[in-house]
């Protein structure tokens, strides 16, 4: 179990990166008319998300981690448990998983992104 007021457990519920309460994204990351969409400051402890224009622009280096390791890690579960897959399935098992991962990979790399830069005691307001 992961405990509170970590930055994982606050990444993984995509919590503020000051104080790990406050919701950081307007809505699901599934919500597709508003995904990706922050708040400007968090709504427990007022912190500032957008700390200067372009700054989540980073966001997709860590956008293109995740997505490299998601279609490793679809490539390596298919050798192992599926070592005969026709080279088609797989791709399509891939273009799958990043079609339907896409938003979560999407949130996950702003969010990461923030807690990489954004912390308790830099500045809030
Ligand atoms: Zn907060």
């Amino acid at each position: 179990m992961i405990r509170r007021n970590t930055a994982l457990h606050s990444i993984l519920h995509l919590k503020c990166p000051y104080c790990h309460e406050g919701a950081f994204f307007v809505s699901h990351p599934y919500d597709l008319s508003r995904a990706g969409d922050i708040h400007d400051k968090c709504p427990e402890c007022g912190g500032r998300f957008n700390i200067e224009p372009g700054f989540y622009y980073g966001a997709m280096y860590v956008s293109y981690a995740i997505g490299v390791a998601a279609c490793v890690t679809v490539w390596v579960a298919s050798l192992v448990l599926a070592p005969d897959l026709p080279l088609r399935v797989l791709i399509m098992l891939i273009a799958g998983t990043m079609l339907l991962g896409g938003p979560l990979f999407y949130a996950l790399s702003k969010i990461i992104w923030a807690h990489l830069f954004l912390r308790k005691g830099s500045e809030r307001h």
